[in-house]
Order: C-alpha cells, then sequence, then structure tokens
C-alpha cells in the first residue's frame, strides 16, 4: 500500500515538474513575438529629489500583456528572458525605446530635463555589446547622455567585476552615468564600490519597508546613506510607500526617492501631462 502510494506520488511530483518545464517553455515560445506583436510596453515611475520634491528623472520599467495569460509580472518574465538569451534582444529594443520616449519629454517647470534610468540584466552585461548598444541608442535618438543612467545589479557586478569596471569605464567616458540596483540585498556592496567605481546606489525596497519600524533596518540605511556620500556618489531610495518613510530618509540626506507615494510608473503620454506638456 505505502508502495503504492510512493510511486504515486513520485508521478504526481514529476507531472508538477513536467509542469514547471511546459509552462516555462511555453512562456519563452510567447515572449519570443512579444515585443513585435506589441504585448511588450514601457512604463516610467517617476524618481524625485527628496530635498524639495523636484521630478528629476525616471526609471523605466517593461510590461508584458499576454492576450491570454494576462499581465505577467517583470519578476517572472525577465528571469524567463535572461535564462533564454531572449534578454539580449529585448534589452536593447527597451532602451532603445527608452532614449526615443525620453527625447519627447518637456522640461520639468524650472529644471533640467529628466534623466531616463534603463535597468541591465547579468546577461546583457557579459554579451559584450553594451557600450556599442548604448552608444547607437543615443546616436539613433539625439538624447544627450548625461540624461541616460544605467541600473547594473549587484548580482551581475559579482564575479565579473572586471567586464563591468570595463565597461563602466566606456560609459563613463561617453557620458552616461551608472547605478547599483537592489543595493544592500547582495551582502557584499562595500567591496564592490572599490572595484567598480558607480555614481549611484539604490537602495533596495527591503530595506525601505520596514523602515519606520526596523530600528536595524533605519540603521543600516542611514549607515548606507553615509557611506554613499563618503564617496561621493548619490543616494536613491526605491519603495517609499508612506510619508514618514519619506521624512526618515529626507532628513537622513538620502538624495533622491522613488516610491508609490511619490507616483507608480506610468505610461510615457501620462509622464508627459505629469510635466504639464501636451501629449
Ligand atoms: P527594480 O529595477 O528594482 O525596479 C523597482 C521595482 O519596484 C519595480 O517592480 C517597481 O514597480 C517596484 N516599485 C516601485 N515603487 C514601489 C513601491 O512603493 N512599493 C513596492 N512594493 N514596489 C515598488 P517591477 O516593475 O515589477 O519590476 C521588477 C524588477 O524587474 C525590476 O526591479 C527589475 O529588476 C526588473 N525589470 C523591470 N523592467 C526591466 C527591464 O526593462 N529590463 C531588465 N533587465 N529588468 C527589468
Ligand atoms: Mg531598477
Ligand atoms: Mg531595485
Ligand atoms: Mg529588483
Amino acid at each position: 500500500q505505502a508502495k503504492v502510494a510512493g510511486k504515486n506520488c513520485h508521478r504526481s511530483y514529476n507531472r508538477a515538474m513536467d509542469h514547471a518545464v511546459e509552462r516555462r517553455v511555453h512562456m519563452e515560445h510567447e515572449l519570443r513575438g512579444a515585443w513585435e506583436r506589441g504585448e511588450l510596453r514601457l512604463v516610467y515611475q517617476p524618481i524625485y529629489r527628496t530635498s524639495d520634491r523636484q521630478m528629476v528623472g525616471v526609471e523605466v520599467l517593461l510590461r508584458w500583456q499576454h492576450p491570454a495569460l494576462g499581465a505577467i509580472p517583470p519578476s517572472v518574465f525577465i528571469e524567463v528572458a535572461e535564462q533564454s538569451g531572449l534578454i539580449e534582444v529585448i534589452g536593447p529594443k527597451v532602451l532603445r525605446a527608452a532614449c526615443l520616449d525620453a527625447i519627447q519629454w518637456p522640461m520639468p517647470p524650472g529644471a533640467v530635463p529628466l534623466f531616463v534610468s534603463v535597468n541591465v540584466s547579468p546577461r546583457q552585461l557579459r554579451s559584450g555589446e553594451m557600450a556599442d548598444t548604448v552608444a547607437r541608442c543615443l546616436r539613433e535618438s539625439g538624447l544627450p547622455p548625461s540624461r541616460l543612467h544605467l541600473e547594473l545589479t549587484e548580482t551581475a557586478v559579482i564575479g565579473d567585476e572586471m567586464l563591468a569596471a570595463s565597461l563602466l569605464d566606456k560609459l563613463h567616458r561617453m557620458g552616461v552615468k551608472v547605478w547599483l540596483d537592489d543595493f544592500g540585498t547582495g551582502f557584499s556592496g562595500l567591496s564592490h564600490l572599490r572595484q567598480v567605481p558607480v555614481d549611484g546606489v539604490k537602495i533596495d525596497k527591503s530595506f525601505v519597508a520596514d523602515l519606520q519600524r526596523d530600528p536595524d533596518d533605519l540603521a543600516l540605511t542611514t549607515a548606507i546613506i553615509a557611506m554613499a556620500h563618503s564617496l561621493g556618489i548619490t543616494v536613491v531610495a526605491e519603495g517609499i510607500e508612506h510619508e514618514v518613510q519619506y521624512q526618515l530618509l529626507r532628513d537622513r540626506k538620502c538624495d533622491l526617492g522613488q516610491g508609490y507615494w511619490f507616483s507608480r510608473p506610468v505610461s510615457s503620454m501620462d509622464l508627459v501631462r505629469m510635466l504639464g506638456g501636451m501629449a
């Protein structure tokens, strides 16, 4: 009896595995033509200066609306794109489209033109084509390099410090800024800042989420801000959902902030409206 149950269990486990693999293969297949079918679109989440709440830039975030599967979160499909190598096709399209959008945005009243910050995945970093892709997108769009920022994750940089450092060098010579995304989650941030001289760090939203309740999170965030400033680099906090989080970060001189409390990600058209321009 037990043997039969065990066997059944084994079989259903295999079936569950097959199902997961099947789903993944299906998703990869669907993702392949998603851009051409117009299922992928870019949204922009505003980034604000904490001192005066002036919008200074935006982060591009990719969205996938599949006709049958519905809205698939980036945490799921970016992973599929990364594993399959599709990100090397999609990533440059996102970068190009973002540059072409950005050049259309009006200036915020009494401010400098917005920067646009683009996420770069580990695979894109390793492809060796990143610098050429950036140069091409800047040329084709006419976007000034100072208005483009790239976000690399700590995990992308780990183990590939030489590659990351040489890419950073090329980007800096072009005039493009680089930020380290999800900072603090890689558990090794400090040593990487020595080898990979980024222009800023984005404090991961997991630190911000409990800032007002967890003294350890507040202490770590305060330390990250101090450390970044002593290195002369910018600090951005992501995932600000409550005013009290904003106030804590502003009082600790965190330079920039982003989160639902300020604004959700919006379409390029809605961004233009927010800036008070003509859509
Ligand atoms: P990320 O780069 O750290 O982006 C920030 C994420 O936090 C976004 O999730 C954003 O919508 C979300 N967020 C913003 N404000 C808040 C807030 O106040 N509270 C909470 N809980 N979340 C907030 P999203 O859009 O789901 O993207 C998830 C991740 O997927 C991104 O994390 C990024 O790593 C990746 N991703 C998204 N678009 C792209 C892309 O075009 N290329 C690449 N390589 N990765 C992308
Ligand atoms: Mg990011
Ligand atoms: Mg992040
Ligand atoms: Mg993330």
